[in-house]
């Protein structure tokens, strides 16, 4: 069977369809590291943790800023169900930096240790959210 020469990639989370794209790369944030997939990737289901996303049409690149969820990577398709999403151009840079200070207070002074790994995690989700926001679609 030949090679196909994109992927046809959808993003998703529970409450939208954020994108539905035919791309010639992308990658993902895996939960045991990144994951870089090209058209005839081995079929592969992943968990997926805190991090950036990106997939490139042609010579550019779009990234998202991606919160748990799964992946499911065929020969020819990716679809990506993430719990929370959202694209580069979307993301509220104030509200993120305003979380990132919240978190750093309450990782200064965690009031247990599930409040302490609460407070890790929305400190990854807003530092997140402002690399993301600080990438304007690159020319690769
Ligand atoms: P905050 O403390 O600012 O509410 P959070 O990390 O608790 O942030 P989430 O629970 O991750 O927020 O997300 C709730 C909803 O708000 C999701 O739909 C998410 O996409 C959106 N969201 C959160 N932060 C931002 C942001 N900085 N810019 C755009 N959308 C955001």
């Amino acid at each position: 069977m030949a090679i196909p020469t994109k992927l046809a990639l959808e993003i998703v989370t529970p409450d939208r369809a954020l994108v539905r794209a035919d791309v010639d790369e992308l990658q993902v944030p895996g939960s045991e590291g990144y994951l870089g997939i090209l058209p005839g990737h081995t079929p592969l289901l992943s968990s997926l943790t805190v991090g950036e996303l990106w997939y490139r049409v042609g010579q550019e690149r779009h990234y998202l800023a991606i919160a748990g969820g799964f992946v499911e990577v065929l020969p020819d398709r990716v679809t990506v169900l993430a719990q929370i999403a959202e694209r580069a151009q979307d993301i509220d840079v104030a509200r993120a930096e305003a979380a990132r200070k919240r978190a750093e207070e309450r990782l200064a002074r965690p009031s247990g240790e599930l409040d302490f790994e609460r407070a890790r995690i929305a400190m990854m989700k807003s530092l997140i959210r402002l690399q993301v926001a600080s990438r304007a679609r690159t020319r690769v």
